[in-house]
């Protein structure tokens, strides 16, 4: 057993000085760090609990319309809260589409953001990969790598972010907080995630010891609350992981899209949003001559890893089936399957 320090701070700026120790980390729910941790992939010198930290377990309604999470809310807290669920309708879709009941209950906002890479080879400390070792090269290129990114991989690593939450949340402009020693600073989400290119064990623009404290959504996002959905294709019904997802928002004004936010998961080593598609969309009839244009745009720059061409199309098709029913209205009640294709009718699920 690999032997490390555990402190419970009682403020943030007590648990950012903890965390300026080199080799520490943060642990909220622990329910991606802790699996790192037992299985050898990660071992952090000094974990530094932040699941108690006062004032992190907020939901707060924004004077503009928009809302800010505290970064240590639950994820099913989050998607069953009455106003985050109505003005957001589908970041509330796609967080009851990711893992468990279980461990909706436990995970947190901040967890999910900077949860790690599903890639097998990752979680093997027998297999090469550079994330978890600079330098020592990528098993899963040449290996089994259906699963894995067709948008901004590179040579030196080709996995995929696997967040659900990420994605609308990205498609509607969230800003994540950021605590540390310098102070507090703000990142669009969109930036907060970064591509492989040649450092892939570098994946968000958080300097060690900073802490996510909350994440914003802006009241610019709610005019998208009447059409907004969130779609996911997985290998099982529940509890797994995205093959491909899409959060489609439109603005629809006298039979015309005024305005489109889409962002795809599944597909990159973060959130995917599609602005070329988006602009297709404006001034367009919300049928499927114009969602086949967006989904041909948010994919032109795709290409495959590995074995996994048939995810292109597989997402063109998620991007063309996402936007048909955010047009077609954003349900009374979230499906019983929340995010699935497959889903009847809707009814089942708590919405609002
Ligand atoms: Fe590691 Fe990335 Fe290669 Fe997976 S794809 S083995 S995470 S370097």
């Amino acid at each position: 057993m690999n032997r490390f320090e555990y402190v419970r701070p009682a403020t943030a700026a007590e648990a950012i000085a903890a965390a300026a120790v080199p080799g520490s980390a943060y642990l909220a729910a622990g329910t991606n760090l802790l699996d790192l941790m037992k299985g050898g992939i990660v071992s952090p010198k000094r974990l530094v609990d932040v699941s108690r930290l006062p004032g992190l377990d907020e939901i707060e309604p924004l004077p503009d319309g928009g809302v800010r999470i505290g970064a240590r809310v639950r994820n099913a807290g989050l998607a069953y809260d009455p106003i985050f669920s109505k003005r957001f309708p589908a970041v509330a879709e796609a967080l009851l589409s990711g893992a468990s009941a279980q461990l909706r209950n436990v995970a947190t906002v901040a967890g999910n953001l900077l949860q790690r890479t599903r890639c097998a080879y990752f979680y093997d400390p027998a297999s090469a990969c550079n994330k978890r070792q600079p330098g020592a090269g990528c098993d899963a290129q040449g290996g089994e790598n259906r699963l894995h990114a067709v948008l901004g991989w590179s040579p030196s690593c080709i996995a995929t972010h696997p967040s659900d939450f990420c994605v609308p949340l990205v498609a509607l402009d969230a800003v994540v907080e950021i605590e540390g020693q310098g102070g507090r600073r703000e990142v669009a989400l969109e930036e907060f995630h970064l591509l492989p290119d040649d450092t892939p064990e570098h994946e968000s623009v958080l300097a060690p010891g900073e802490l996510v404290v909350a994440v914003r959504l802006p009241g610019a996002a709610t005019p998208f609350a009447a059409h907004a959905r969130y779609l996911k294709l997985r290998e099982r019904t529940s509890y797994a992981f995205a093959v491909v997802s899409a959060a489609a928002c439109l603005r629809v004004e006298n039979g015309t899209i005024a305005e489109a936010r889409l962002a795809l998961g599944g597909v990159a080593a973060k959130p995917w949003r599609a602005r070329a598609a988006e602009a297709a969309l404006i001034g367009a009839e919300p049928a499927a001559e114009a969602f086949r244009h967006a989904a041909d745009a948010a994919l032109a720059e795709a290409r495959p890893s590995g074995d996994n061409a048939f995810k292109i199309e597989l997402a063109r098709r998620i991007v063309r089936r996402a936007l048909a029913v955010a047009a077609a209205g954003t349900p009374e009640r979230l499906p019983a399957l929340p995010a699935s294709p497959f889903a009847p009718v809707p009814g089942g699920a708590l919405h609002g």
